[in-house]
């Protein structure tokens, strides 16, 4: 950051998304850091350059991304990648065959196919354990295992974990753990903090927030896994292009202030949906009747803008609602401006076997609500005409 003052308090969260990263550009003193659409550099001779000789190996306006998302997590390190996917890729990269990953049950559809039909035919072994279940987590390590994998709250029954417990069962079993932390956001709870040793965003979310781009990023202090990590981006190259990158920091400006108006607009959505008779449970680490309400007020500095909820009358009823919503827009992903609406069942949780999903509560009668930044009143109207 530009401008160090000589004061003992570091700057705050708001600032740092805004300036982490991004001092004015040196040479013409324009503001807003410039997207360094170039694939190579020239160097003035044999060994000398200014930092970067290639883009894939390192480009400024991803080195801005990359210490602004460090310093949001505060984390020494970051690395960007060219999705979340991306990210997750190489933080699995540094297994070999007869290692063995702990993981929660209730993950991203993605991550899950990734660990099944990708890392598990390399020969790294998969211990599924119920997310909240914090013995089960210990229980499950064996000394094979590399890493405990934990997505808090979970996609999509908002189910939290209890980072700082969960990462003393990692270290004292000799393992490393990941959290994926991209529901919650910096904003809202910075695992390192708590004991993680990696954390890993789907950027595409709310740290982009405007549903434009698709971007991933891992974030950590581990020197010795970020030299690993490092080899790995550049080895591998999943690297997102220098626009992506800039507009990835564009969207992150305002982080502070979505996640606030995400969150109070999710209380009101979890309040209307709770109160409604079509509506079986709800699903809200807010709602004091949440069973993590307790731990997600100990660990999160804010309950988040997803809620989930499950209804009565099946899936005809499901498919009914759904069609009559004019605010919410049906669609997979979320952590945008605007409000979504997902059957995780049919969208997201499809890749997941049948009876896989619903052993987990991933219900034909279940939705998952992204809340946007609207003004709730037409969100709750929304839904009221939806579901009457
Ligand atoms: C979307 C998502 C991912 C995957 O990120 P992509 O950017 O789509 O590759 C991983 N974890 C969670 C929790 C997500 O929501």
């Amino acid at each position: 950051m530009s401008n160090q003052r000589h004061t003992e308090r570091p700057m705050a969260f708001a600032t740092r998304a805004i300036h982490a990263g991004q001092p004015a550009d040196p040479t013409t003193g324009a503001t807003i850091f410039p997207i360094y659409q170039t694939s190579t550099y020239t160097q003035a001779g044999l060994g000398e350059n200014k930092g970067f000789e290639y883009s894939r190996s390192g480009n400024p306006t991803r080195a801005a991304l990359e210490t602004c998302l460090a310093s949001l997590e505060g984390a020494q390190f970051g690395l960007a990648f060219a999705s979340g996917l991306a990210a997750e890729t190489c933080i699995l990269s540094v297994l070999r065959p007869g290692d063995h990953i702990v993981a929660g049950d209730d993950l991203y559809g993605g991550t899950y196919r990734l660990f099944e039909r990708v890392v598990r035919p390399m020969g790294v072994e998969i211990t599924y354990v119920p997310a909240r279940d914090t013995a089960a987590y210990q229980q499950a390590l064996t000394s094979q295992t590399k890493y405990i994998w934990a997505e808090t709250p979970t996609n999509p029954l908002l189910t939290l974990v209890d980072i700082a417990a969960v990462a003393e069962a990692a270290h004292a079993g000799g393992a490393q753990l990941v959290v994926d932390n991209t529901f919650a956001t910096p904003y809202f709870q910075r695992p390192l903090e708590l004991g993680a040793d990696v954390v890993i965003h789907s950027t595409t979310k709310y740290i982009n927030g405007h549903s434009d781009v698709v971007g991933g990023a891992l974030m950590t202090s581990n020197a010795e896994l970020f030299e690993a990590y490092t080899f790995y981006q550049n080895a591998a190259g999943g690297v997102p292009g220098a626009f992506d990158a800039w507009l990835v920091l564009r969207g992150v400006k305002t982080l502070a202030v979505r996640m606030r108006q995400h969150a109070e607009n999710a209380m009101a959505v979890a309040q209307f949906l709770s109160e409604h008779p079509k509506v079986r449970a709800v699903y809200y680490p807010g709602l004091a009747n949440h069973p993590d309400h307790a731990l997600a007020t100990r660990q999160m500095h804010g309950y988040g803008g997803m809620v989930s909820f499950d209804m009565k009358g099946g899936l005809p009823a499901v498919k009914r609602a759904v069609k009559r919503l004019r605010v919410f827009a049906l669609a997979e992903s979320l952590g945008g401006i605007e409000s979504l609406c997902c059957h995780p069942a049919s969208m997201t949780h499809a890749s997941i076997p049948q009876e896989v999903r619903e052993a987990r509560g991933v219900t034909d009668s279940l939705l998952r609500l992204s809340v946007g930044i609207e003004d709730a009143r037409d969100l709750i109207a929304d839904l009221k005409d939806a579901l009457d």
